[in-house]
């Protein structure tokens, strides 16, 4: 806990006046827009950048924006994943514009339909793909899927993960143990015990103890977390998953969204993991709306031969748009052309970089942070030693602290992603734009604690 808060909202309305002066034109588009949109924004979690109005963008290129005040972003946000590919990359901007131009949506497969599998195939191991407009609505399909084939009620979610807007997984646990829906869940359509059974990263007993029960139809969970702060897995961790997954006949689903930051086949690949389902989104359609989830032979096998063919279009899995040709071209081109091996090897050593920068500071100033990286991505948090679970995690957070530091890194031109302190390089990120972070951070530092 940072303990001058007197100090804090000083520093604060610092910034806050910097940025009120420096974006003069963000402002009137927001004043502009106001009227249309709650708060302005066309989605209202967008609402929560730090700030008195979100800076709007006028384009971007790489690992850089400029906004409308004509201010030059790095950007270490980068879309929250969406864009890892970088910002408008070559080869996926002319295979989408190709085929944008020869019509985009038919509800028919196009030739890069099967490469796109393919080249998935190749990263994860698994044989059998299916398309959708994002990675929560692949989440989606699966648990839909996991309960057809398995029969059972329950889907099995980590303490304080994220998956995207999925009803099961809003819950958390309480102080005994008890599930219970997470902060701010809107709307829950049915109490969260009846769909879901909660477990704490990390925590192998509870894990086969619940799985015991015989009532799960599938486990959906990050390989690490990295929507709390990133949490990584311990030792056995991902080895009991998949025995008590084995020995109980429960579906192992591991969703990659954003930890296709470690390799170009997430950790899945990485590590050596072998789930039954895998999930990925946001960056692998270069920019443009685009899902996957890829299921083993058998699995694949179990939901065929469980759905008849004149149900299957209104069967609660499905999406008009999904798997349309731009999607597919978007995948082809920035699995096969710009999400490489080699464009890979430098996001990694540029994240490497970003974290080093942050504990010299966090060291020089003896500051009770710690940093932690998975491959590409790395994230700070206010507490000395890395969480081992997600409710660990959740303690160490601090908004106005993180509000701040954001807003200190804005007005330095350089993007955060949002609602956690995370860093994320894509392929044209340079050890210059790392450093504008590195002497930035440190500034803040300095401003909290010397
Ligand atoms: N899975 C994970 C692990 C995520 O972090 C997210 C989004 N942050 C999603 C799924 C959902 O992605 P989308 O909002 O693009 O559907």
């Amino acid at each position: 806990m940072y303990e001058d808060r007197g100090r804090l909202a000083e520093l604060w309305e610092v910034e806050v006046e910097t940025f009120r002066v420096g974006r003069p034109a963000s402002e009137a588009l927001w004043r502009e827009a106001i009227p249309r949109m709650p708060d302005g924004v066309p989605m209202l979690w967008m609402a929560k950048w730090p700030g008195p109005w979100p800076v709007y963008v006028d384009e971007a290129a790489g690992a850089h924006f400029s906004c409308v005040d004509g201010i030059d972003h790095v950007d270490l946000c980068l879309g929250d994943t969406g864009a890892m590919c970088g910002h408008a990359p070559r080869a996926s901007v002319l295979a989408i514009a190709d085929q944008l131009a020869k019509g985009s949506t038919f509800m028919l497969p196009t030739q890069d339909a099967a490469i796109a599998a393919s080249l998935l195939e190749e990263r994860f191991g698994l044989p059998s793909w299916q398309f959708t407009l994002s990675a929560t609505d692949a989440n989606r399909s699966l648990i839909r899927y996991a309960r057809q084939v398995t029969g059972r009620p329950k889907i099995l979610v980590i303490d304080y993960c994220y998956h995207g807007s999925v009803d099961e997984a809003f819950a958390t646990l309480d102080e005994d143990g008890a599930v219970i829906e997470r902060r701010g869940n809107i709307g829950a359509p049915v109490p969260l015990d009846e769909t879901t059974v909660v477990v704490p990263f990390n925590d192998v007993a509870a894990f086969e103890a619940a799985l015991a029960r015989l009532d799960v139809a599938a486990v959906l969970i990050e390989p690490a977390m990295t929507n709390i702060g990133i949490v990584l897995p311990q030792d056995g961790w991902h080895d009991a998953l998949r025995a008590a997954c084995t020995a109980t006949g429960t579906i192992l689903i591991i969703d990659e969204t954003h930890t296709l930051c470690a390799g170009p086949g997430g950790m899945t690949q990485r590590d050596g993991l072998e789930p039954d389902a895998v999930v990925v989104g946001k960056t692998i359609g270069g920019g443009i709306p685009a899902g996957a989830y890829g299921m083993t032979a058998d699995l694949a096998a179990r939901v065929r031969s469980s759905l008849e063919l004149e149900d299957i279009d209104v069967g609660g899995v499905g999406g008009t748009l999904a798997g349309n040709a731009a999607s597919m071209a978007g995948i082809r081109a920035t699995l096969g052309e710009v999400l490489t091996a080699e464009a890979y090897e430098s996001m990694i050593d540029r994240a490497t970089e970003w974290r080093v920068g942050v504990q010299a500071a966090i060291d020089e100033f003896d500051v009770p942070w710690q940093v932690t990286q998975i491959g590409a991505r790395a994230e700070y948090s206010f507490i000395p030693t890395a969480p081992v679970d997600g409710a660990e995690a959740a303690a160490a957070d601090d908004f106005e602290l993180q509000q701040y530091l954001h807003l200190h890194a804005l007005n330095r031109g350089i993007l955060i992603t949002p609602f956690h302190n995370m860093a994320l390089m894509c392929p044209e990120t340079s050890a210059a734009d790392v450093e504008r972070h590195t002497v930035a951070f440190r500034e803040a530092v300095v401003a909290l604690y010397a």
